[in-house]
């Protein structure tokens, strides 16, 4: 599968919204979007002076943030938005909620990674179970009552370990239920618009793909 191979600070600093693409490192005073909170590039700065996006620019910017934050490129993300649409209530909730379900950020939020994209990776490396079976795709949809659990085998990983000792800085959200001595987790159900608190105006991405 193709992935974004650039900088990730770079595209916090597009965005102008800290994405949490690097783990401890966006946590620390490293972070370059909080030494460098303009736009990247040699005119980046007076580019930010300038900013006033049209509706449509609006738009695509939200997408993108929301996109990037998920580490999905267009067609992979616009796919979500498909079935989002398809589903029954208001799409631009199912979409956030497709995008939560995918294994590598239920990982990422129970805290065994510290990033999606660490996550990503350990679950390419086959380091979880879900329900006692092998998973190995980082898009698996997970349901409302599967139980994530890292292998035995991979229970004494130093970067699965750290990740668990600073998962408190995040905190685990309350529709997710940890159990760390275990190296185990549940979905206990699907997260409500309320309890997703990542800064998206998702109505934006929905007015941008009905166009
Ligand atoms: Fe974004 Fe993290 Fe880089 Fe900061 S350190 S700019 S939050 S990816």
């Amino acid at each position: 599968m193709a992935r974004y191979k650039g900088s990730l600070c770079r595209l916090c600093r597009r965005e102008s919204l800290k994405l949490f693409l690097k783990g401890d490192r966006c946590y620390s005073d490293k972070c370059a979007f909080e030494r460098k909170g303009y736009a990247p590039g040699e005119h980046g700065q007076a580019r930010e002076r300038r900013k006033k996006y049209s509706d449509y620019g609006v738009q695509l910017r939200e997408k993108q943030k929301l996109k990037r934050m998920f580490g999905l490129l267009e067609k992979q993300f616009r796919g979500y938005y498909v079935k989002a649409d398809r589903q029954k209530g208001v799409t631009g909730t199912n979409l956030l909620v497709l995008l939560e379900r995918r294994l590598d950020n239920i990982i990422f939020r129970m805290g065994f990674a510290s990033s999606k994209g660490e996550a990503r990776q350990l679950v390419r490396h086959n380091h979880f179970l879900v329900n006692g079976g092998k998973v190995n795709i980082p898009s698996y949809l997970i349901k409302s009552g599967d139980e994530v659990q890292v292998r035995e085998k991979s229970r004494k990983m130093a970067r699965i370990l750290d990740s668990m000792e600073t998962v408190a800085r995040r905190g685990v959200p309350q529709w997710l239920e940890l159990d760390k001595d275990n190296f185990k987790g549940i979905v206990k159900m699907f997260p409500t618009r309320e309890e997703l608190t990542m800064p998206i105006q998702e109505q934006l991405v929905v007015e941008l793909y009905s166009k």
